[in-house]
């Protein structure tokens, strides 16, 4: 396995979990002994410099605090999910964007958290305890399956989906690249191909799927993947089913300016976070409709 050597250009991001700790207590806290400052656009975020060690630092042992990147935290903040509201997580292992929900909806309402995997329904739970969240059911299972049309998902009215993906923004997917079998060539190109083919022919089924459910209004799609295959490309090519369920793509972190590849019409409604500048390369797409009572959907 390779290990990651520590990025000291990149600042150590945590997220204070509101549902045990404010967000100026944290600080005060902090304060002893690092400089702390607060993001600039994600909430409850705050920014500490590079190469500060947390990992056992006291609240983040105890899940008052966790390590979780800017980008990361971006995603459930921009489905920006209301207190009371009934949201589904799709993919939710380990949990950090699912226990963020429930920090955003300030521990009301109800989140499901479906995951496939038997081994990451255990990390997913241990995140579930650590966070203190108790308004989250876990739902082992395929995403794929669950029924739209089941009177279980009839209330659910915004839905987190961060699909499995290539990885190919995150510091450890890029070191891969100086394995031996991916510097040699032509076979682990083919490989490589035929696997994004594959992430992205899952990722648009889950998207169509997630749209599909009859009363959101909310549809937040992210991968920390750099390739277009991952990103744009399921974008816009489910974009003509969103459309026709009601949907328009809406501008998460309007502010923010590194926006989608111009590859359609409606892109720059897309957020990219990039490699270089922003130490990790992570897309985010919002889908929004209003009206959902009208559209006769039953
Ligand atoms: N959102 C998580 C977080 O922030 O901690 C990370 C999610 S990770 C990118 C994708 C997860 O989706 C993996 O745990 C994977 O096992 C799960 N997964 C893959 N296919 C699935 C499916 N069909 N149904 C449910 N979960 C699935």
């Amino acid at each position: 396995d390779l290990i990651a050597p520590p990025d000291v250009t990149k600042p150590r991001y945590v997220r204070v979990n509101t549902l045990k700790m404010d967000v100026d207590s944290a600080m005060l806290e902090l304060r002893k002994q690092f400089v702390v400052k607060k993001d600039d656009l994600v909430p409850d975020l705050l920014i500490l410099p590079p190469g500060s060690d947390l990992h056992d630092y006291p609240l983040v042992m105890n899940g008052s605090l966790f390590l979780q990147g800017k980008a990361s935290s971006m995603v459930a903040a921009a489905l920006a999910p209301k207190p009371g509201w009934k949201v589904l997580d799709a993919c939710s292992a380990p949990g950090n964007k699912t226990v963020h929900l429930a920090a955003l909806m300030k521990g009301t309402g109800r989140i499901l958290a479906c995951e496939l995997n038997k081994e990451r329904v255990k990390r997913l739970e241990d995140t579930i305890r650590l966070s203190s969240a108790s308004n989250i059911e876990v739902l082992h299972g395929d995403f794929l399956n669950l029924d739209p049309k089941d009177p279980a998902y009839s209330e659910v009215c915004a839905i987190l989906l961060d699909p499995s993906c290539s990885g190919s923004g995150t510091a450890a997917e890029r070191l891969d690249y100086l394995l031996p079998s991916h510097a040699a060539g032509h076979a682990a190109d083919i490989t490589d191909v035929e696997r994004l083919n594959k992430l992205a022919a899952f990722q648009k089924k889950a998207l169509a799927h997630a749209l599909s459910f009859p009363a959101v209004e909310r549809v937040v799609y992210s991968t920390c993947s750099i390739n277009q295959i991952e990103n744009e490309d399921v974008i816009k090519s489910v974009l003509p089913v969103a459309e026709s369920y009601g949907f328009r793509l809406a501008t998460p972190f309007a502010q923010w300016n590194r926006r989608g590849l111009p590859v359609f019409e409606g892109s720059e409604h897309l957020l990219r976070t990039d490699l270089v500048e922003d130490k990790e390369g992570f897309f985010i797409a919002l889908f929004v409709r209003e009206n959902v009572d009208n559209l006769g959907n039953s």
